[in-house]
């Protein structure tokens, strides 16, 4: 393949965000060297962009750039990646027997699309049905985050909340909409700033159109306080 047509299947790749599995792609060695010895790669690496694209990495501004970039990477916004920081499912044994829908909506998501490490900023709403078991309410929030903070692309993240909450939860009976704009497409590319990308999960009972129904009618709720 020359080169302007292996450009050209990156950037179709990228633009249509095709995903693989809903696993995230890491390699068997993925966590062989410590943040620290990450962190201090990343920040030659960063600094190796910024000197080829011409900058002057003695500038005051600029110096201190790929250190704060390779902590970012690591520490914040892919931070995910690792299996350690995988919060801990605290389940309760469902004693006030609320057999309904319990729905949380609105969960901020900050993740970063893997095709072109820009953001994806948008709510995630993720709902269950217990069958004898309950999850904290901010336990749904610290999932969705845990695996925002990863290279993404949207329907994975959907996928993987819905697979995490299924097994913290014991039951198939568990939804997860996300509406998220993705800078790719706002600020760069075709620039469109009004889109947003919806996509859903719907495991179990949330297969029923009347259930699926019920948690869609939940979250167009406009709830102001
Ligand atoms: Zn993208």
């Amino acid at each position: 393949m020359d080169l302007d047509k292996t450009l050209k299947s990156i950037e179709e790749m990228g633009d249509n965000h095709i995903g693989g599995n809903s696993d995230t792609p890491l390699r068997p060695d993925a966590f062989e060297l410590s943040d620290i010895e990450k962190m201090e790669l990343i920040k030659k690496d960063v600094a190796n962009i910024m000197h080829t694209l011409g900058l002057d990495m003695t500038d005051d501004s600029l110096k201190g750039t790929p250190k704060r970039v390779a902590k970012m990477f690591v520490q914040e916004i892919f931070s995910g990646l690792h299996p350690d920081r995988k919060p801990k499912a605290s389940t309760f044994s469902n004693k006030y027997k609320y057999n309904e829908m319990l729905v949380e909506k609105n969960i901020t998501v900050y993740s970063t699309c893997e095709h072109h490490l820009l953001p994806i900023v948008g709510k995630a709403h993720v709902a269950y049905i217990s069958t004898g078991t309950v999850i904290g309410l901010s336990k749904m929030n610290r999932i969705v985050d845990y695996y925002a903070k990863r290279p993404q692309v949207q329907e994975r993240l959907t996928i993987q909340i819905v697979k995490e909450l299924q097994k913290a939860l014991n039951s198939e009976d568990v939804a997860c909409v996300i509406d998220a704009k993705h800078l790719c497409v706002n600020s760069r590319g075709i620039r469109d700033i009004d889109s947003s990308t919806i996509t859903s999960e719907f495991g179990g009972a949330f297969k029923d159109p009347q259930v699926r129904r019920e948690f869609l009618d939940y979250i167009k709720f406009d709830t102001e306080f």
